[in-house]
């Protein structure tokens, strides 16, 4: 009986099955790679059953119940903490040398560590070691003097060997926090930000191996294991964030600070981020915190706000319907736009960790003072610095300083430019709009950053007008032709010239003596229409300003 029972906790049962179907030779046409131990045993996902239907309305009923949601809405709050995980982005995986490459045939980058085959022996990658310190540094952890790895025991396909190796009471980083800046928040709640300036706090981060990705066919699973033994960082928070919007800003923020620290692509659409969340509701007064329900998977940002804001209507329903919460493990569905019940706590795992003996556990201080120096000037530092050293507004230093290649272009553009603040314009409006309308990234914009201060400058020194300098941008971009060739090219030079705009005055005044009357009238709006004449006698060139000050001169 004990001995039934430790082999289904330990997964031993299912290593049997393995060996049973091992010695398959056959290849499985559908998936095209070598035979894989779990093709026998197809997990074909069924959808599970729904455990509490949310409340379903139809249109007419939808005004009524949703203030009443409302109403309900605000009597609770929601706690909620996030388990994020993070594939590294270094060049081969964390106990082997194959390569870690998204996008490739399946089980090209495969050897006997990462396939989990008998006797293979990991070997530590200090890459990956040092890239999770540096996460840990830019989220303020401390960062462990020693950690060491451990096996955490369950039965999967995904994991052949039976265990996978992750850290459990030496991580590497513990504490922590991640600052939420207010563009992190969805466009639509940025103007009601609950609680501005927040950070959430970390409870750990620690290292370990992803594990091979399932592919279900209609008859068949196959497994993918180029993903298996990638590095992957999991990021523990505090139960901090009280609201969906703040769980997005969070994931924004975080996303923000790995591509800054070159750590992580943290691309959601490739896997290389993926977040569980716990959420529970309790009443306003009370102090006990509500059951934790536990959402797994999910592959996208908006996916969290939208699967939290779900559950934690689902749950004050449930609350308030009488019912009540148990421990349970529920999937988002985007489709449905609902999460499903996975699992009861019933069904918990015990991982049985113990330290891997095929790994010694490492000492930080070799490597901590090189990683020091690898950190670099993080999102909200240098809306800071551009703030100070460039006169710019709160607004635009925070979108700019937001993105790192549109930052870095802004800081090429504008060094030694007379007005940073005009450059900072043509990037934050004509330049992000054009690359959007075209699709392109700041990577593939056609401008060369020094160009745009070229343009910047003729503005600025009224050689073009700003009309015309719109036209000098959209060919820039449509050819990558220099500003100053274009204008060479369009003869687009503006006239600033106070004798040359002296005859042109004279010549619209003279041909138009009723607004000249009316002028000295003194109705004031009529040498408008006096300039419009210059402007258009001049096709354009000549400089408005000058134009103005001439005409108000010559009509004294
Ligand atoms: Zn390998």
């Amino acid at each position: 009986m004990v001995e039934e029972s430790f082999c289904k906790k330990a997964g031993l049962l299912g290593r049997l099955r393995v060996k049973e179907t091992t010695n398959d030779g056959a290849r499985d046409s559908e998936f095209g790679g070598p035979v894989t131990p779990t093709r026998r045993y197809a997990v074909t996902p069924t959808r599970p059953p729904k455990a509490q239907t949310p409340l379903r309305l139809v249109a007419a009923e939808c005004k009524n119940v949703a203030s009443s949601v409302l109403q309900m809405k605000s009597d609770y709050v929601a706690t909620i903490g996030l388990e994020v995980h993070v594939q590294l982005k270094t060049k081969s995986k964390m106990f082997c040398g194959c390569a870690v490459q998204y996008g490739s045939e399946p089980n090209m980058h495969v050897c006997p560590v990462c396939l989990g085959l008998p006797g293979a022996l990991p070997v530590m990658n200090l890459e990956a070691l040092k890239m999770t310190a540096l996460t840990g540094l830019i989220l303020k952890c401390d960062i462990a003097p020693v950690c060491k790895f451990d096996r955490k025991n369950y039965f999967y396909p995904d994991m052949p060997k039976n265990y996978q190796i992750s850290q459990y009471d030496l991580p590497l980083c513990r504490n922590g926090e991640t600052p939420l800046s207010d563009l992190a928040y969805p466009k639509d709640a940025q103007k009601s930000i609950q609680n501005p300036g927040k950070k959430v706090r970390l409870v750990r981060i620690h290292l370990e191996e992803d594990v091979a990705k399932s592919f279900h066919f209609e008859s068949a699973t196959g497994i993918d294991f180029n993903r298996a033994g990638t590095p992957l960082m999991e990021i523990v928070t505090q139960p901090d964030i009280e609201s969906p919007e703040e769980a997005f800003a969070f994931l924004t923020s975080l996303k923000q600070a790995l591509i800054y620290g070159g750590v992580s692509d943290a691309d959601m659409e490739k896997g290389q981020l993926r977040c569980d969340c716990n959420v529970s509701v309790r009443r306003k007064l009370e102090t006990e915190l509500g059951t934790k329900i536990e959402i797994k998977n999910l592959n996208s940002i908006s996916g969290v706000r939208r699967a939290l804001a779900f559950e934690i209507d689902r749950q004050i329903q449930v609350l308030e319907g009488g019912g009540k919460l148990q421990q349970e493990t529920r999937r988002w569905d985007d489709d449905l736009g609902e999460t499903l019940l996975m699992r009861t706590k019933e069904s918990a795992h015990d991982y049985r960790y113990f330290p891997d003996p095929d790994l010694l556990p490492v000492r930080t201080e070799r490597f901590l003072e090189e990683v020091r120096n690898r950190l670099p000037e993080l999102p909200w530092e240098k809306r800071e610095r551009f703030l100070a050293e460039y006169g710019l507004s709160d607004y635009d230093a925070a979108v700019l300083a937001d993105n790192q290649e549109l930052s870095a272009y802004f800081e090429i553009a504008a060094k030694g430019a007379r007005k940073p603040k005009t450059i900072a314009n043509y990037v934050l409006n004509d330049l992000l709009s054009a690359l959007a309308a075209s699709g392109k990234t700041i990577a593939e914009c056609p401008i060369p950053a020094a160009q745009l201060d070229q343009l910047a400058t003729m503005v600025d020194e009224g050689k073009i007008s700003s009309k015309q300098a719109k036209e000098v941008f959209a060919e820039m971009f449509a050819t990558g032709k220099p500003a100053a060739t274009i204008v060479e090219e369009r003869g687009l030079k503006q006239e600033s010239d106070p004798d040359a705009i002296v005859s042109l005055c004279s010549e619209v005044i003279a041909a138009n003596p009723k607004s000249v009357e009316a002028y000295k009238a003194g109705k004031a709006a009529a040498i408008n229409f006096l300039k419009g004449q210059v402007m258009k006698l001049s096709k354009g060139k000549a400089n408005p300003n000058v134009v103005s000050e001439v005409l108000a001169k010559l009509l004294q």
